[in-house]
């Protein structure tokens, strides 16, 4: 067959303009990174072909050596990258993204509507750890278990684990799930494991975001006290899009985990395992192994740090004052602007970052904060002094959208929006921002 640019010149020429979107601009989502081209290559490769249900040794299949090589190479440099001893830790390498590997880990540790309590949605959880709201149960972690969120502690923004404690007196989980996809400190997993054990209750860490970081032993190791450990590949682990979900061999809680982490992927989550990306999580994870690897989490870490101090010396107020990870929560409200409206302004900017709830908003529709990240600056070797030129644009965005506000003469996006496509300081910020950026 004739190569895509010449067989399907439309996908091709999409996939050109993002791939210039994405090298081009200043890429802030801290939910996102820029994988090698390795990964890439791996992950674009003939193994999208092969169907392999099963597990390596027994699969469903036939003509499966070459897939078994590569699925027990994934799982041994898994266990290698997290620095686990196969004696103690297994790992299951199969979960197509984050959210299957969280319900899979869910199927294998619970009963249907056993309790289980996560951090809040609106105080930085993610939709899998149990999210319902008054009116309905949204995601199958409250349609199939019960759940109940904890909180941060309103005066400091930071998981209020003695509330925390007393909730599961009274709650009585089966699980305790950690991690977060907008909290910018680390966690105290020795707290967690003391009200777990109270309960006899599973703990899980969900590491999607921070799992580059835990590699590299730059934050606290949730494996010290987790029965099971979930995680993306793509975030700061700079691999392709899927999850992966460690399991305890030696649980208190539990003798059979690896048995059930197997089944709860396949057959009772998934079908055959995409072997495309377990070869893209292989060759991220061989890259976490190298020395390397710890430079660039130090560099993340470095960069969110004088990202956050930039900000913070333009006079701004971020969740917590800071932070100890890859991101930044920054609360718009002081402003009078929402995140709604920074993210609008940004993207015009091409500076790509989401709007996020910060802890107190009253209205989860209209949040009043935005997230930043800066796995993807780091993975193109910026440094701390290019964090600063990053605050300075990311000031002058917002003081420019607050002109806008005004001239809009109304607080509804639609009219911002208005104002912002016809102004001309907008269009020479943008032409500032992709000459620095590009
Ligand atoms: N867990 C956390 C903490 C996340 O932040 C995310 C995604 O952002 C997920 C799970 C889900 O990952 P995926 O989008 O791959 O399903």
């Amino acid at each position: 067959y004739a190569p895509l640019s010449e067989l399907d010149p439309e996908v091709a020429n999409i996939i050109d303009k993002e791939t210039w979107r994405q090298y081009s601009g200043l890429e802030l989502i801290a939910s996102e990174n820029l994988t090698s081209r390795a990964v890439m290559e791996a992950n674009g490769s003939i193994l999208t072909n092969k169907y392999s249900e099963g597990l390596p040794s027994a699969r469903y299949y036939g003509g499966n050596e070459f897939i078994d090589e590569l699925e027990v190479l994934c799982r041994k440099r898994a266990l290698e990258a997290f620095h686990l001893d196969p004696a103690k830790w297994g790992v299951n390498v199969q979960p197509y993204s984050g959210s299957t590997a969280n319900f899979a880990a869910l199927t294998a540790l619970l009963q249907p509507q056993d309790r289980l309590m996560g951090l809040g949605l609106p105080d930085g959880g993610h939709l899998t750890h149990g999210y319902y709201t008054a009116k309905k149960k949204i995601t199958a972690s409250s349609i199939y278990f019960q759940s109940f969120p904890y909180s941060l502690d309103p005066s400091t923004q930071l998981i209020d684990y003695g509330a925390l404690a007393k909730q599961a007196k009274v709650f009585k989980p089966r699980l305790v799930i950690c991690g977060a996809s907008a909290y910018p400190r680390d966690w105290d997993y020795a707290a967690l494991r003391k009200v777990c054990d109270e309960h006899g209750a599973f703990l899980m860490a969900d590491i999607a975001h921070t799992s580059g970081l835990v590699a590299a032993q730059e934050l606290d190791n949730p494996f010290e006290y987790c029965d099971v450990v979930t995680t993306t590949t793509h975030k700061t682990l700079r691999g392709p899009r899927a999850g992966l979900v460690f399991f305890r061999k030696d649980s208190a809680q539990a003798s059979d985990l690896e048995k059930r982490v197997n089944e709860a992927v396949f057959p009772a989550c998934q079908g055959g395992p995409h072997n495309n990306t377990i070869a893209g999580i292989a060759t991220a994870l061989y890259q976490a192994c190298q020395p390397s690897w710890k430079t660039y989490a130090k560099q993340v870490i470095a960069n969110a740090r004088a990202l956050a101090d930039a900000l913070t010396s333009h006079g701004y107020k971020l969740q917590t004052d800071g932070t100890d990870n890859h991101l930044i929560l920054w609360d718009l409200r002081p402003l009078k602007l929402t995140g709604s409206k920074v993210e609008k302004i940004c993207d015009l900017m091409h500076i790509t970052i989401n709007k996020n709830a910060v802890s107190g908003d009253a209205n989860a529709q209209a949040p009043g904060g935005i997230r930043l990240g800066t796995s993807a600056l780091t993975s193109r070797d910026m440094l701390e002094a290019d964090m600063k030129v990053v605050a300075d644009f990311l000031h002058r965005s917002v003081q420019l959208s607050l002109e806008l506000q005004q001239e809009a003469g109304s607080k509804l996006l639609k009219d911002f929006e208005r104002v912002a496509a016809k102004s001309d300081k907008v269009l020479a910020l943008r032409r500032e921002v992709r000459d620095w950026a590009r």
